[in-house]
């Protein structure tokens, strides 16, 4: 019986997801694992990242949460504010969220999470990395996955793994051609929303008092407004100030099959944001003409597997998310955690093994990341009511904050970051393995 630490892991995708899922199973000692990415290197968007006290948890077992922690922001509040007028609806303290939780809510550069998962990953030696290579086919789902790769230059080629691992995001190859395989179609939803994402140099915004004091403030502030918001926060030693918008998605809707991000124009971003704040109209001024970037965001219905064989699904490529509640790629590198913990408890190594422990796995994070996804579509609709009677009750909510500890912005709700951040993907499965793997035939 060949030893379980022997399995020959093959990873599709070295986004956030699957530089935590090669890691997480480098870290279990499992010797053999290939990663294969489409991009020529790591190329993350420049944008920033929300990095909930859930993944510290995760990225400090993996060892690589010092060095990401070094170089971001501990947040110490969320200010809720009216987008028209700059009013604050609530202000929530997060200053202790460290001590409820074990670990700080942190924002930072994407390229600092994702460089700090790549050093781990470069530390083990059992980590194989194929940039400039693509999945095109998966051959054979069982007894070993069998599956087509193209490097940029060169012909396609079979690579046999014995689990193959889809970290492929939200346009996943992977989920396409499993649901096509088991007979059912993938269905997307159509979220109406889309995003523009800034990133403003301290250097433009520190003549601007009223600037300067956001950039300097330790505070995750959320503009709010019907159909639209802006999030904005510190990144980078405070060098950077990070926006991410959402407003209704007028120039992709009309094309549905266009790539999902586009060179957006500076007047059309002014013209959602018109009727918000003045400083909020300084801020966006700020982005140079040309350098306005929008992204189509998506989602999906559920689907009915994430499991086929001996191949899994994890991250954006099954439970894709709106941002509202900062936990799309945290979900995604806490699947990885959870996939090693399973892998790693296999009883042997038999491919009909494997797919049971796989789908203890799917088990364990099925519910969790669904009721995550929903409550982000939620959250998402509540912030961006219009005038009308949902909306003077969900300001009366806001008002009365204080009181019963819950807030309209679920991401900034004290009860929802308690579900959130205190939730301990690995020891939940080190607890419920077991029990979740007998009760499976
Ligand atoms: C505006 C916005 C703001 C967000 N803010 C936050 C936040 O603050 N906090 C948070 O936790 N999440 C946030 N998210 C969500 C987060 O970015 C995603 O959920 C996360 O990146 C998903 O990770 P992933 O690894 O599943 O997919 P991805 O990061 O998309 O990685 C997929 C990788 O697979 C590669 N790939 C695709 N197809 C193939 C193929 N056929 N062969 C080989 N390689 C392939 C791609 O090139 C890519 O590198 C935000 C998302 C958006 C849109």
């Amino acid at each position: 019986m060949t030893d379980p630490k022997d399995l020959r892991i093959a990873v599709i995708g070295a986004g956030m997801g699957g530089l935590g899922t090669a890691l997480a199973f480098a870290r279990k000692g499992f010797k053999h694992i290939d990663v294969f990415e489409t991009a020529s290197n790591l190329g993350f968007v420049g944008a920033g990242i929300q990095m909930p006290p859930n993944v510290a948890r995760v990225l400090d077992r993996l060892g690589v949460w010092d060095d990401i922690a070094k170089e971001s922001t501990d947040v110490k509040g969320a200010s809720i504010r009216e987008g028209s007028t700059d009013v604050e609806l609530a202000q929530v303290d997060m200053s202790d969220v460290t001590q409820k939780y074990g670990y700080p809510h942190c924002t930072g550069h994407r390229s600092s999470l994702a460089g700090g998962l790549f050093n781990g990953c470069k530390r083990e030696g059992a980590i194989r990395f194929h940039f400039s290579t693509a999945l095109i086919k998966i051959d054979s789902y069982e007894p070993q996955p069998i599956l087509t790769v193209k490097s940029r230059d060169g012909e396609p080629y079979q690579v046999e793994a014995d689990i193959l691992l889809a970290a492929d995001g939200i346009k996943s190859v992977t989920r396409s051609q499993m649901l096509a395989q088991l007979g059912t179609k993938e269905e997307e939803e159509d979220t109406g929303q889309a995003a523009y994402r800034i990133m403003l140099k301290r250097s433009d915004m520190e003549k601007d008092p009223e600037m300067l004091k956001l950039i300097d403030c330790d505070t995750v502030v959320r503009w709010i407004g019907p159909r639209r918001h802006i999030i904005a926060y510190p990144v980078s030693d405070k060098q950077i100030y990070n926006l991410s918008t959402a407003q209704p998605d007028d120039n992709f809707a009309a094309a549905t099959n266009a790539t999902y991000t586009t060179k957006g124009s500076k007047s059309a971003m002014l013209k959602v944001f018109e009727d918000f704040c003045p400083m909020v109209h300084r801020m966006l001024d700020l982005v140079p003409d040309g350098e306005v970037c929008e992204w189509k965001l998506r989602a999906h219905k559920p689907l009915m597997t994430w499991v086929h064989g001996c191949v899994a699904l994890l991250g954006d490529a099954c439970h894709p998310t709106l941002p509202h509640l900062s936990q799309g790629a945290a979900m995604a590198i806490e699947d990885g955690a959870v996939l090693a913990e399973c892998v790693s408890r296999a009883p042997n190594s038999d491919p009909a093994t494997i797919s049971k422990v796989l789908k203890v796995y799917e088990l364990l994070r099925r519910d969790h990341t669904y009721a995550l996804v929903n409550l982000a579509a939620f959250s998402g609709r509540t912030l961006h009511l219009g005038e009308g009677k949902a909306r003077e009750e969900r300001d009366r909510e806001f008002a009365e904050h204080r009181n019963n500890g819950s807030v309209p912005d679920k991401w900034a709700s004290p009860d929802v970051q308690k579900m959130m951040y205190a939730n301990d993907c690995v020891k939940d499965a080190e607890e419920n393995f077991d029990k979740i793997y007998a009760g499976l035939s």
